[in-house]
């Protein structure tokens, strides 16, 4: 098998096992203070991913990540289907090209992540999935820049990510269905925050695993 095709199998793998290991709790978050769809819609995302991993193991990198956005967008429904589509789509268009080392990597992210803030009309500190998604893409982006090792800018990401996912807690929400409840959704984590995060440190942990096995060769 492909080192391509071993690695997607892990990760998508890897993500679900994540999401559906927490899918109650995230159900529940929903159910809070949304409407309590987001890991069905997130879950079946994924199902439709699993089903064509082998087809994107032949793909490059932009064509792969262009066929998972457009894959989310159908599948998923919801407000999360369209902007987890757009990030994903747009980090195809960004990806174009490119080699995917740290620098480049962090880059194509940034740019997903700044087309997921203009489709939601959002940006940090709206109690949505960005408040996981900015922090992890200008660590990303700042640990490129200083050259940092692999291994700490991945760590980095995923300790970004938590605090990110908790700073939700507190945060009154002015985007989504939780923008109706007022001061009414503090005390609760937002779902969206919560599987992007999740999905973060699953992806990092499996690239981190990944990484030491080709070092150990
Ligand atoms: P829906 O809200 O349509 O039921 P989901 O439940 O699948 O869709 O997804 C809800 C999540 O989507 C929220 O928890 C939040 O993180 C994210 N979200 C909703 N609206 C926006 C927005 N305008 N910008 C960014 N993220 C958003
Ligand atoms: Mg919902």
């Amino acid at each position: 098998m492909s080192t391509k095709k071993i690695l997607l199998a892990d990760l998508i793998n890897a993500i679900q096992n994540t999401i559906n290991i927490n899918s109650d709790e995230v159900a529940e978050l929903d159910r809070a203070i949304g409407d309590g769809d987001h890991v069905v819609n997130l879950q079946r995302g994924l199902d439709a991913l699993n089903n064509i991993k082998d087809e994107l193991a032949t793909m490059n990198w932009s064509a792969a990540f262009m066929k998972i956005g457009m894959t989310l967008m159908s599948t998923m429904g919801g407000a999360s289907g369209s902007l987890f589509g757009t990030l994903f789509v747009s980090m195809g268009k960004a990806a174009k090209g490119m080699e995917l080392d740290l620098t480049a990597f962090s880059e194509i992210f940034y740019q997903g992540v700044e087309s997921v803030k203009q489709r939601g009309k959002a940006d940090i500190g709206e109690k949505t999935m960005l408040d996981t998604l900015i922090p992890v893409a200008n660590s990303l982006v700042r640990d490129a820049q200083n050259t940092i090792s692999l291994a700490v800018a991945l760590n980095n990401a995923k300790a970004v990510a938590i605090t990110g996912m908790e700073s939700t807690k507190e945060l009154i929400a002015t985007k989504g269905r939780a923008s109706f409840l007022g001061e009414r959704a503090i005390g609760h984590i937002d779902a969206g925050a919560r599987t992007s995060q999740l999905m973060i440190c699953a992806i990092v942990d499996v690239i981190a695993r990944h990484c030491e096995q080709r070092e150990a060769i």
